[in-house]
């Protein structure tokens, strides 16, 4: 294996030096020289199937195959002669990832953290609510941001993904809502739960119904693939998901969220602000000092004149830092300048970070001053407590007993 892979970005990139044989669930994603099917819309498989002397409606059987039946081999599509299957195969890979960990939580979220040949690994999420089924997904492995209480920040970035494996991710999920969970031999992260209720009883509820670009990553900071994932989430021909039941969440980049809002998507943007002032901001966000709040309010008030999509401000309440009643007295006049409503987070601690997560009093208390003000907030139902709740833990606690396990291994030989 080269010590140098191209990212998403097509920028040539080291490889980390904790890449390890991936330990998950026995599946071998050989690269070799084939295209990652999901990186394609239809539009493009349609013009290599032509290039190829096939014809171009075998793109969209193909594809109906992957994103409608949750297909993982062209072995499993039947209407396509066997010859043309023995073909694609040898051209085209489905499915990359392997599973390294699985983690399932007593509410019925499921966590996965998903590794590519490279080692670079990333996690997804299932959370089921009600007759919703969402997955929660990746846009980079690790982040360049840095905000100071996320697990995912904490190494930096290590490299982008690319649009085939973010919408793996998603896909992944939908399968395992429309299918069940299909893959038990998946190692459980220690101490946890095993095959936790994905309930799939009730057909018409059990379908990945929202996506929301919220695992590691600054999306915004990955535009291309990112937006090419949505694309796919949204077409007719992909898993075919409403704009509005995806959402964006971003740190906030002035020069992206107008971008974003040219595009004629209009998903739902979601902005992690975690401080109504510009100090605190600051504080809790590196990349703050690079996007004055102004800038931001302005990029939102033009997303939601392109878009018609009311913002969703994101707020973690973290013990005694951005917690208090002035705070919330200061964000709601930070409401005031566009068009938003606000949801309020509870932190999930991550070892060995020193941020507490507040009681639930005192939550009640920050949404109570906000709705005196007539801010339309929203305290969230923390979800998946008894797995690695917190964006990118079960990748750090991953990664590390895998670097421990390349030691010991090198120590021994
Ligand atoms: S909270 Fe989001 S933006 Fe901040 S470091 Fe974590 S993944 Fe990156």
């Amino acid at each position: 294996m080269s010590g140098h892979y191209t990212d998403g970005a097509g920028d040539v990139k080291t490889r980390p030096s904790h890449t390890v044989t991936p330990i998950g669930d026995g599946y071998n994603p050989d690269m070799g020289e084939r295209t990652h099917l999901l990186d394609l819309d239809l539009a493009a498989l349609e013009d290599r199937f032509e290039a190829d002397g096939l014809p171009r409606y075998r793109a969209r059987q193909v594809l109906e195959w992957v994103y409608h039946k949750f297909a993982r081999s062209f072995d499993e599509m039947t209407n396509l002669p066997l010859e043309l299957r023995t073909k694609l195969a040898g051209v085209y890979h489905i499915r990359t990832s392997t599973v390294a960990r699985r983690a399932g939580a007593s509410d019925g979220v499921v966590k996965w953290l998903l590794q590519w040949p490279d080692g670079a690994a990333c996690e997804c999420v299932l959370i089921p609510d009600g007759d919703r089924r969402t997955a929660c997904i990746s846009s980079q492995v690790g982040c360049p941001v840095g905000c100071v209480f996320c697990a995912s920040g904490l190494d930096g970035l290590e490299r982008n993904l690319t649009c085939g494996q973010i919408v793996e991710q998603a896909l992944l999920v939908a399968r395992v809502c429309a299918l069940g969970d299909d893959d038990p031999a998946s190692p459980a992260d220690d101490g946890v739960t095993r095959g936790a209720a994905v309930t799939t009883d009730d057909a018409a509820t059990a379908r990945l119904s929202n996506v929301v670009f919220m695992g590691a990553g600054e999306p915004l900071a990955n535009y291309g693939p990112v937006l090419r994932a949505i694309r796919t989430l949204h077409a007719d021909w992909g898993l075919g998901l409403g704009a509005r039941r995806i959402t964006l969440s971003t740190v906030g980049l002035p020069s992206q969220i107008r971008r974003l809002a040219d595009e004629n998507l209009p998903i739902n943007l979601a902005l992690s602000l975690h401080a109504p002032n510009e100090a605190l901001r600051r504080r809790i966000i590196p990349w703050a000092a690079l996007t004055p709040l102004s800038e931001l309010i302005d990029a939102c008030r033009h997303y939601f004149e392109r878009s018609g999509r009311e913002i969703t401000l994101e707020y973690i309440l973290l013990g005694g830092v951005n917690d208090g009643a002035s705070h919330a007295e200061e964000l709601a006049r930070f409401t005031r300048q566009v068009r938003c409503n606000v949801n309020l987070i509870r932190y999930n601690p991550v070892d060995p970070l020193p941020y507490a997560r507040p009681t639930a009093e005192a939550a009640k208390r920050f949404q109570e001053v906000l709705r005196a003000r007539g801010v339309n907030a929203h305290l969230r139902r923390s979800r998946g407590l008894d797995i690695d709740a917190a964006c990118g833990q079960l990748r750090r606690r991953t990664l590390t007993a895998q670097r421990v396990q390349v030691t010991v291994a090198r120590e021994e030989s």
